[in-house]
């Protein structure tokens, strides 16, 4: 396996207000060659660490990537330092220097004598050009690998990833074909989903797994590397298909679509329509299922009822049923999608209440209680769920469980 390693250069990058996105990037680009990233680190404007941090860097790694610092001022540093590093000198490139001094006369401007750092080369590297600013790229090997000097600023360094990199690295790499198949899963915990899935991928090494996880949705990428297309195709099957079958209608996409795309799609394919009346989303579930464009096929109206007097005026909601029950409840969670359903005529209507708190909730039903309504074809089903205490969590939770309410729904009602 092939290891690399980044090394983000730049005192900005250590503070609050930049980060470093470079690095996000060139290991994008890496994975897709089958190269593994096993480091990054990001190091200030100073020489001995930066020195200290290339030369462990081209120990342990085959790949080294450094980006930023090859601008002409006395900060900028990686030249120096990665010469040092590599016990190599720095040597004038007279190429360089002309390519650069005609880059300056073509914007009709003046070459600065600091600038002339910038065409020094490492001994022995081969200078990649930079159409987009002003300092070369270098690439150059060592007895145990490659090392490359990229720029910091992503447009130019995004381009010469392209231009320059890949195409280098590409033949130093044995052939390689790489596969992924993706599961997007809610309607569980990411410890649940591991604890379900865990035993089936820790028995492969290829393909690899990664889980990323968000409120209430998560994903889960089996990468397989193999020489062939076919090879890896079975890898992915061999592992992939017990996940499937362990995670059942859990899995909402295998593509990489959004939740609510995928009830969209459902709804169109069905010519069915949804409606929602919502009470602590306050119009998320809404916001959700419109977010795309084309929703205006599925998509008729909602109705954010905060308080009691809208859901009797909006919806109807009998003054009596939430004296009795209160706003949070079955029966008042039931007349809401009932109410939206008619209002709008539509197929399904989802309805949310529950306390987001901080405050508010009761004995019975404190705080993070939701309920959710499904009104449906043939029936109303209502959930009471219970989440933590967290307002921002549960408002995203209970959004994204509406919607999956509705999913399953749909896959009965087939
Ligand atoms: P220049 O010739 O422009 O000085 P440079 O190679 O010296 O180029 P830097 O000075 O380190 O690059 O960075 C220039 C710009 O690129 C800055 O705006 C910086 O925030 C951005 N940049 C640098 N490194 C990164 C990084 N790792 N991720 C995202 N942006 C970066
Ligand atoms: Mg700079």
């Amino acid at each position: 396996m092939i290891r690399a390693e980044i090394i983000a250069i730049g005192s900005e990058l250590l503070t609050p207000s930049r980060i470093d996105t470079n690095s996000l990037f060139i290991t994008g680009e890496l994975n897709r060659l089958g190269v593994d990233v096993v480091e990054k680190h990001v190091v200030g404007d100073e020489r001995a660490r930066l020195i200290e941090a290339v030369r462990i860097a081209i120990h342990h790694s085959e790949i080294v990537i450094l980006t930023g610092g090859l601008g002409p001022t006395e900060d900028d540093l990686t030249r120096e330092a990665a010469a040092e590093a590599l016990d190599r000198k720095l040597v004038r490139s007279p190429e360089q220097e002309e390519i650069l001094v005609r880059r300056f006369q073509q914007i009709n401007r003046k070459m600065a004598d600091i600038n002339r750092r910038q065409t020094f080369l490492i001994e022995g590297a081969k200078a990649l050009p930079n159409p987009y600013g002003t300092a070369p790229g270098q690439f150059l090997r060592t007895s145990t690998g490659s090392v490359f000097l990229l720029p910091g600023p992503p447009r130019e360094l995004k381009p010469m990833m392209h231009e320059q990199v890949i195409p280098l690295l590409r033949p130093m790499l044995p052939p390689q074909v790489i596969r992924t198949r993706v599961f997007r899963v809610t309607g569980l915990g990411e410890s649940d989903l591991d604890a379900l899935i865990a035993p089936v991928y820790t028995k492969f090494a290829n393909p690899t797994t990664t889980v990323l996880s968000a409120p209430g949705d998560l994903s889960v990428t089996l990468f397989a590397r193999s020489s062939s297309e076919a090879e890896a195709d079975a890898l992915l099957k061999e592992a992939g298909d017990p996940i499937a079958q362990l995670l059942g209608e859990r899995v909402y996409s295998n593509e990489d679509d959004p939740l609510e795309v995928v009830v969209g799609n459902l709804l169109r394919r069905r010519h069915a329509t949804v409606a929602t009346a919502e009470s602590c989303t306050g119009g998320l579930i809404a916001a959700r299922l419109t977010e795309h464009a084309g929703s205006s096929d599925f998509f008729t109206g909602s109705f954010v009822t905060y308080n009691d007097l809208q859901k009797q005026q909006l919806l109807g909601i009998p003054k009596d049923l939430l004296g009795t029950y209160t706003a949070v409840s079955e029966p008042v969670a039931r007349a809401m999608a009932e109410a939206a359903k008619k209002n709008t005529g539509s197929t399904y209507a989802l309805s949310v209440t529950g306390f987001a708190g901080p405050d508010g909730g009761t004995e019975e039903n404190p705080v993070g209680t939701v309920f959710i309504g499904l009104a449906g074809p043939r029936e109303t089903k209502v959930r009471r769920i219970r989440y933590g205490l967290d307002r921002a969590r549960i408002r995203l939770l209970a959004t994204q469980a509406a919607i999956d309410l509705l999913r399953h729904e749909l896959l009965q009602d087939c």
